[in-house]
């Protein structure tokens, strides 16, 4: 497989590593409604396939109005029980779910690899123990929520609509509904259309450790499936994941109706160089923060504003970098950049670069090796000579495709910086302590990484300001989304 990914002239080359564990894959998934897996009353289907190969994977439900009533009633009936559980019983199914995920942690990564493109070395390494951990961290949680909230008396919102997007399908389910869970809610998942596999696996893992039927319903299906969701009247709280876009559209939708709501939308993420940052570990941020799962990441730092007398080394050094970076088999252990996660994402994101070269920036890129004749690939890329005013430094991409600006002073970095709508992320690097705080303090973000960029950790709360979003998932910030604050307990 990765011979064809791969050059063979050079000696140095690593050798194919391709994953070799199969992975069971059903022709056909169904719904998980009220902990059975039942077909959908739409009689409706549609494929998944892999990005790499363009191939089928599986027939998948879709759920229409009638499936989606179906889940929000198992939720509802499910929410009186489990609401009642003591946050101590509650804990030991989301440890057992935590454990679970860890034991088949390789069929997950494979599983996410294949279904959605990204190299095998970040599902297998950030994205599954990452989605344990957050289940491991709200366990926790769920026997403490007096404490996290103290002196006053905490009660679920109700049933949770959740929709998530491709990018990171079960870690943004475990970040959804590990909180949930932890605070006695019940839940209604959507995995995005083209990653719904480790979604209904994920509900394979509550079936195995006895989750009471209808605490977690999957329902699978596309853009509809999700609106029927959100407009469900026994939904009490919507958290959403996804493109600024629909963001806006359920923001409408929800407004009035008493629906409690949380968004996690796009960004145009700033990582801001100084001329007195150790240029070598920077490269390696820009390169994570940019390149990291294709791009295909809403806090990915895809403008680089870098101060005046660096530019010329770090884009000297961000050029040998690239050419070190390995496009392919995404199944490879040695891959770093995996497959577009769909074809028409690949269309939006060459879009982006053909406007860029229209505009006047430089293209830069390192073609060096051969792609995969099928699937849908991206050289990573970053452009120089861009203008703050050209589309690709302005508008968010979710491709491995970076803008490379300069500045002169403290004041004009985080004047360029924060002039976005958006307000997800933000990295600083120096390695003077007081720039760190003043800058950071400056930086109208909801993350801000320092001499460090795109790490994530259950107990560190993520989420964005301005168009990105509000409301945090992770840390004792994230449960408050799942929550009923009463009076003095
Ligand atoms: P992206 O551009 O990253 O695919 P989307 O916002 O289109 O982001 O999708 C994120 C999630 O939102 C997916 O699960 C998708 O099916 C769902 N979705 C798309 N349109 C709607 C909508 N109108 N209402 C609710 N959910 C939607």
């Amino acid at each position: 497989m990765m011979a064809e990914a791969q050059s063979t002239t050079s000696p140095w080359e690593y050798s194919d590593a391709p994953e070799s564990i199969q992975v069971d894959i059903a022709k056909k998934y169904q719904l998980f409604i009220g902990g059975k897996f039942v077909s959908p009353k739409s009689r409706s289907w549609f494929a998944t396939t892999n990005p790499s190969t363009e191939k089928k994977l599986a027939d998948i439900a879709s759920a229409g109005k009638a499936d989606v009533n179906a889940a929000v009633l198992a939720a509802r009936r499910a929410l009186p029980a489990w609401s009642k559980l003591t946050g101590c019983e509650r804990g030991k199914y989301l440890y057992a779910i935590a454990r679970r995920i860890q034991e088949r942690a390789r069929e997950f990564a494979i599983l996410e690899t294949m279904d959605g493109g990204k190299p095998i070395k970040e599902s297998r390494d950030v994205d599954i123990p990452l989605a344990a951990q957050h289940f491991f961290y709200h366990a926790g949680w769920a026997d403490k929520l007096e404490y996290a909230f103290s002196g006053r008396t905490v009660k679920p919102v109700g049933v949770c609509g959740q929709i998530i997007p491709w990018n990171f399908p079960l870690l943004m389910a475990a970040w959804k509904l590990a909180p949930a869970l932890a605070c006695g809610n019940t839940c209604v998942l959507k995995p995005a259309e083209t990653t719904s596999l480790t979604a209904l696996r994920l509900a394979e893992v509550f079936e195995e450790v006895g989750l009471p039927p209808g605490v977690v319903n999957v329902v699978t299906g596309a853009g509809e499936t999700g609106a029927a969701i959100v407009n469900h009247p026994n939904i009490q709280k919507v958290a959403f994941t996804g493109s600024t876009e629909v963001g806006k559209l359920i923001m409408n939708q929800t407004a009035g109706s008493g629906k409690s709501l949380t968004l996690e939308l796009g960004g145009k993420s700033a990582n801001i160089i100084f001329a007195d940052a150790a240029i070598d570990q920077a490269i390696e941020g820009i390169v994570s923060g940019i390149y990291f799962n294709q791009g295909h990441v809403c806090c990915a730092g895809s403008r680089l504003f870098v101060e005046e007398p660096v530019l010329d080394t770090v884009v000297k050094k961000l050029k040998h970098r690239l050419k070190s970076l390995r496009v392919g088999d995404p199944l490879d252990k040695n891959t770093d950049i995996g497959a577009i996660n769909s074809k028409a994402q690949l269309q939006t994101i060459q879009k982006y670069i053909d406007l860029g070269e229209d505009e006047g920036a430089t293209y830069h890129s390192c073609q060096t090796e051969r792609l995969p004749s099928k699937g849908y690939w991206c050289h990573p890329c970053f452009f120089t000579d861009v203008q703050p005013s050209h589309t690709i430094a302005r508008e968010e991409i979710f491709g491995p495709v970076l803008s490379v600006m300069s500045f002169r002073t403290p004041e004009e970095a985080l004047m360029r910086a924060n002039n976005t709508r958006y307000g997800l992320a933000a990295g600083v690097w120096t390695e003077k302590g007081a720039k760190i705080f003043d800058v950071a303090k400056k930086l109208d973000a909801g993350v801000i990484w320092c001499n460090t960029y795109n790490k994530f950790d259950a107990s560190s709360p993520f989420g964005g300001v301005k168009e990105s979003g509000f409301g945090r998932e992770g840390g004792i910030q994230g449960l408050r989304p799942y929550v009923k604050l009463g009076g003095t307990s």
